[in-house]
């Protein structure tokens, strides 16, 4: 979870990461794209590139939450 300078939310939780390709449409995935390259900047949630993975250690972050708040998923963190 962290802080999101995006201006219609306020925070960013990312539980999991990758994804299988599904359809057509799924050709020029803009995530896969961004995978690659977080991989290739050494961040350890992406050391299996664009495969799905649930990271554990995430679940439990809403738990720590104080207060409501607009929440992001997306691949950076
Ligand atoms: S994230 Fe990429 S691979 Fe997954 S459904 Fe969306 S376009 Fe397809």
């Amino acid at each position: 979870m962290a802080t999101s300078s995006i201006e219609w939310t306020e925070l960013t939780w990312n539980p999991t990461t990758g994804c299988d390709k599904v359809s057509a449409g799924c050709k020029h995935c803009y995530a896969e794209v961004m995978s690659r390259r977080l991989k290739a900047m050494g961040l350890a949630k992406y050391a299996d590139g664009f495969k799905l993975r649930i990271h554990e250690s995430a679940l439990s972050v809403p738990y720590t939450w104080k207060k409501p708040a607009m929440v992001f998923g997306q691949l950076d963190e």
